[in-house]
């Protein structure tokens, strides 16, 4: 059983905010959720200006994290540029399945598509175990710079290096493949 209470004290002449949940722990916790609101968890018997005494002791802590959150949240990009990961994993997919028919006809399985979030590189293909994974980031990217990626690592079930071969490859199922490469770093540098 616990208890939940909303608290408003005064810090230096300002209101602040935190929700008290009284039971169910041992020791008094106080937060700053990612959110930047206050909570504090205390047992039962914990009184209720015992919490608020704690609060305004950690003031200046809270004053600080609520700072740094905001800061970060200044660094990632706007909530408008973000895309849900489901529909990142549709568009990749979809670049997959606009390149994929040249490749079906040089007898290259349709590969299992993996995907993550990554710093380094755009894809990794597996060709041993046909896998592609491919980042999620890429779905920012421009649809035809995904499907040079997407070209590339398929390339790679035929050719897994990046020998003369491999280019010739690029270049016949993709003639224009080095301005979409090219595209692809450009882009990426303002939203990577
Ligand atoms: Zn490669």
């Amino acid at each position: 059983m616990s208890e939940t209470l909303r608290r408003v004290i005064l810090s230096d002449g300002s209101p602040l905010e935190y929700t008290l949940v009284r039971g169910g722990v041992k020791n008094i916790n106080l937060r700053v959720r990612t959110d930047g609101t206050v909570r504090v968890s205390a047992p039962a018997r914990v009184p209720v200006g015992t919490a608020d005494s704690i609060v305004l002791g950690r003031a200046e802590f809270i004053r600080s994290a609520r700072e740094e959150l905001r800061r970060r949240e200044e660094r990632r990009p706007a909530p408008e540029r973000r895309i849900p990961e489901a529909e990142c994993r549709a568009a990749i997919r979809a670049a997959v399945d606009a390149v994929y028919p040249a490749f079906r006809s040089m007898g290259v399985p349709y590969p299992e598509l993996r995907f993550r979030d990554m710093k380094t590189r755009w894809g990794v293909c597996r060709y041993r175990d046909g896998i592609v994974t491919f980042n999620t980031r890429l779905a920012y990217a421009p649809r035809e710079c995904i499907e040079y990626v997407a070209a590339h690592e398929l390339c790679h079930f035929i050719h897994p290096d990046h020998s003369a071969r491999f280019h010739a490859l690029m270049a016949s199922v993709m003639p224009d493949y080095r301005e979409r490469k090219r595209r692809l770093s450009e882009s990426a540098a303002a939203w990577l």
